[in-house]
Formats: structure tokens, sequence, C-alpha cells
């Protein structure tokens, strides 16, 4: 295996970025960063308390309230994008690098993901620059148009699996509407989220509109969640935390959008094209890590093709190349953080006598350090296990038989999740039968994930509220007020003007 590799020029600390200035803490406090390889402390980050927050929703109101950004020309706001957009896509292998490092993710995976973030940026700024607004006419009597504006201060809050792309899937939106913004990422990952502010204040984005409180979730995340002068919190991270978060939202009734957890089903009928729902079915779970909210986590298997399925599959699963994250040759790197791997790795043991196991079933040969875990396939797995009905969130799969169509939509909604769906089939009528009554926000035929910019992104059930994607972020982060203009006599009934009866 290639020797660990570090970045050269690591920062020795990970400090705030509050209204356009690198602060400490208020009070001083940091945390520890780990590397996943190692599991070594590699640098310090500022832990946010509610003080610092505090001073980045302060200059974030400034911003907003004085500032240029939010009253800005469309167009001129989308100039600024496209730089930082230019920006990203100019240093993406140095982003994949820190990117990888901090993470654990397959170096050309994160070089996907930096790449992805470029993307969103140009996508809000043509969006924006397109967008138009409705007006309905009541011919000689009414105009009514909507106005839009932006929200004010949008809180973020990020998760670590693919950091600094879901920064920018919430940035780009949010800055694209005129919002200006107080971004608090994922502690385990906090290294990626420090690049924002040099590429933003070079592409001409003025001091005070972006700011960046690190921390860990229970103080810096709660403090943003609870302060009064964010109208907004857009979450993305488990369903228990964003369970949390809208009860915490509610005394100060904020607008939220919460992305959350899966365990999306990928159902394979016989008459599917077995190689490709092979090829896509690794990949859809153990990309990323299998750290990734769609992935596709249970997979419900039609007898007749349930034990070549099977055995093909563990096959493929146990070639899979686990190694340095950095090695372009690794197919799956180490585990974000040691928590994180014991987490994984209970459910591995759990599986164990829950399923029937096929590959991997713990750490791989030859990697006796660092968060790694073999990708894992358990077969013949019941509806009531845990690995069935829980997130894991690594490289774990389960696998299901089924008989009939009926039998897969009751598998597929047995769970509390409803995020993604992937149905892999040859009958164009059971395809599109199947998608629309799976619970699921977003459903792929013979495909894994690949989404369009511009279609709707989110979950139901436990997996969300509240959807993203194209014209519906930039809808979350604007107000749409609705402007009535008379053009002729309006008939009033006249109050007040009735003769009265003497009693
Ligand atoms: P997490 O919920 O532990 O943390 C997410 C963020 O919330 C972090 O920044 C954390 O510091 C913060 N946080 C934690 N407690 C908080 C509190 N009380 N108040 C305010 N903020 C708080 O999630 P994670 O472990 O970082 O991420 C993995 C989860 O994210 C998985 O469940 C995954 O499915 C989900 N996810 C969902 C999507 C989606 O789009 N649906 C995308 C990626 C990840």
């Amino acid at each position: 295996m290639a020797a660990h590799h570090v970045p050269a020029d690591l920062p020795d600390k990970l400090p705030h970025y509050i209204g356009g200035q690198f602060v400490d803490s208020v009070g001083g406090e940091t945390f520890e960063v780990l590397d996943p390889v190692t599991n070594q402390p590699y640098t310090l980050a500022a832990a946010g308390q509610a003080a610092d927050v505090d001073r980045a929703v302060a200059a974030a109101r400034a911003a907003f309230v004085s500032g240029e950004w939010p009253g800005m020309q469309a167009r001129a706001r989308a100039r600024i994008l496209n730089r930082i957009a230019d920006a990203v896509q100019a240093q993406d292998k140095r982003l994949a690098e820190l990117e990888t490092f901090d993470t654990g993710l397959p170096i050309t995976q994160a070089l996907g993901q930096a790449q992805r973030a470029a993307e969103n940026f140009r996508f809000f700024a043509d969006l924006v620059v397109a967008q138009s607004d409705e007006v309905y006419q009541v011919p000689g009597r009414q105009l009514n148009y909507v106005h839009r504006k932006p929200v004010g201060v949008a809180g973020l809050i990020t998760p670590w699996n693919t950091p600094f792309m879901l920064e920018s899937w919430k940035l780009a939106p949010a800055l694209a509407s005129g919002c200006t913004v107080v971004l608090k990422p994922a502690e385990f990952t906090p290294l990626s989220a420090g690049l924002w502010a040099g590429i933003f204040r070079e592409a001409g984005l003025p001091d005070g509109v972006f700011n960046l409180v690190n921390g860990i979730g229970e103080q810096a995340g709660d403090a943003l969640v609870r302060h009064p002068d964010v109208p907004l919190i857009s979450f993305t991270g488990e369903t228990t935390t964003g369970q949390l978060i809208y009860r915490n939202c509610a005394d100060s009734l904020k607008a939220m959008s919460m992305e959350l957890g899966g365990k999306s089903p990928a159902v394979v009928f016989a008459d599917a094209d077995l190689d490709a729902a092979i090829d896509s079915t690794l990949f859809g779970v153990f990309s990323l890590n299998g750290e990734r909210c769609t992935a596709g986590s249970r997979i419900l298997v039609q007898r007749p093709v349930y034990a070549e399925f099977c055995r093909r599959y563990a096959e493929r699963a146990a070639n899979i190349v686990v190694g340095d994250p950095h090695d372009p040759a690794t197919e799956v790197g180490a585990l974000v953080h040691p928590e994180h791997y014991a987490k994984v790795m209970h459910y591995v043991e759990l599986g164990k006598s829950e399923g029937r196991l096929l590959a991997g079933g713990g750490r791989p040969a030859g990697l006796p350090t660092g968060n790694y875990v073999a990708p894992t396939v358990f077969a013949d797995v019941p509806r009531t296990a845990r690995i069935f009905q829980e997130e894991v969130f690594g490289p774990v799969v389960a696998i299901s038989p089924f008989d009939t169509e009926q039998e897969a939509l009751e598998l597929a909604n047995a769970v509390r999740y409803g995020l993604a769906a992937y149905v892999w089939t040859s009958d164009l009528t059971r395809a599109h039968t199947f998608a629309q009554s799976v619970q699921a926000g977003m459903v792929w035929l013979n495909s894994h994930n690949v989404r369009d910019l511009r279609t709707p992104f989110g979950g139901v059930k436990a997996s969300g509220l509240g959807h993203e994607g194209g014209y519906r972020s930039l809808d979350f982060y604007t107000h749409q007020q609705a402007v009535h203009v008379t053009l002729g006599e309006v008939h009033t009934a006249r109050f007040g003007t009735s003769e009265r009866t003497s009693a």
C-alpha cells in the first residue's frame, strides 16, 4: 500500500472567519481535529461558543441591513458567484487533497466532489439571473405581482460526509438569493471550510456576507439555531439531530430545511440487466466509503436471480480496493473518525447474527490501524433486523430476497426513512408504477444517484422536511411578498354611513 500522504502546508489552527477577519474564539476555546488514517490530531480548530455566534450573526446582520449584497442586481451577484466557481475549479486538486486528508474519502471521489461544488455556484448564478416572478392580472381592476426578497441571515449547518460540496450546496443558493450567512461546518471535518474565506474575498464578496464559526454541534450549532436574528436554518445531518433542532427552532419560529438520514432500497427485478445492476448497486453503497445519505444500503432482489446476484455481488465486494485515501487506486478509504468507525463496526458485528455474511465482516487484511472497514455484505436479512432498519453510514449492505412486486414494495417502504430508491427492471410500466408508489423523495430507474441540479432534492418520512434543489432552493432563501395594485375603482362597503334611528 502507498505510504500515508500528508498535505504540505497544513494550517496549525483553524480560526473562525467573521466580518472579513480570521478570529479565535472570544474565550480562546479550541478542539482537536484528527487525521482518520492515523487518528492523531493534526490541528486545532476554534471551538465557537454563544459569544462567537453572536459576533458572526451581528456581522452578517450588519451586511444584510446596511451592505450592498441583498439589493445588488442579480447579474452583479452572478458575476461574483461565477468567479467563486472559477476559483473552486482552479484549486480542485488542492481542495480534494485537503478533503481526502480530513475525511478519509478516496481522492478520486473527493476530486469529483470539488468539481461539483464549483458547478453548484455556476448553476445558481445562472438560475438567479434567469429568475422571473409571477404576475396575475385582473384586467381593468388589479395587477398582482410577487416581489421576492432575501430572508436575512441564513444559518447553515452541515455534516462531515462530503463537507465542502455540501457547504457549497447551501452557500450557493443562499448567496445567490441575497442572504448573508453564518456557516457552522461539521466538527469532524473543518479543514476545507477554511478555504471559503479566501475564495470569497478574492471573488469580491463583500465582508460580512459570509461568516464561518467552527465548533461542536451542541455549542456553536445550538447557539446558531437559537439565535433570534437568524430567521432560517438549513440543516443537513442525522435525523435525531434534525428532530432536536426542529424543537429548538420553535421558540423563534424559524424557517427550516432538513436533509436527514436514509436507508434507501435498491430493488432488482428478475428482468433487470444484472451486469448493470451489480455495477451500480456496488457503487451506490460503497462509493464515498458508504458515508452517503442516498446510499442504496438495502438491496432487494427477486428470487429467480437472488442466488446469482448474491454470489456475483459478494465476489466483487471482496475485491474492492481498500487503502490510503490519497492513493488513486483506492476505492474505499478510511472512515471519518474513530467514533464513527466504532459505530459501523458495531453494526458489522450485529449483522453477523442478523444475516448471512458474504463478504468483509471486519478490518481488511494488511491495514492494522486507521478507520478501515472491509466492504461488508450480508444476505438473507429479514425486515426486522436492525441492519435492515437503521442507517449504518458505512460500507455495509443488507441484501434480502422477494417474490412479488407487492412484497418488494412492502419491503422497500418498511423503514422509517424515505430519501432515495433505485429500481432495476426492463418493464417500463412496472418501473413507473413502482417509482410512483415507493415512499422516497427521489427515485432512480436503472441507475444509481446521478442528479440534474434543477431537480428537487429531499426526503419524506424521517429523511427530511422540505425540498431544495433548483428554484426550490431560491424559494427557501427568499420571501415572496404579494403586492396587489388597484387599477380601477374598488367596490368598498361604506361602513359608518347609515342613518341612526334614535332609541
Ligand atoms: P450530525 O447530525 O451529527 O451533525 C450534522 C451537523 O449538525 C454538524 O455540523 C453538527 O455539529 C451539528 N449539530 C449537532 N448537534 C447539534 C445541535 N444540537 N444543534 C445544532 N447543530 C448541531 O450528522 P453527521 O454525523 O455530521 O452526518 C451524517 C448524517 O447526515 C447521516 O445521517 C446522513 O444521512 C445525513 N446526511 C443527509 C444528507 C441529505 O441530503 N439528506 C446529506 C448528507 C448527510
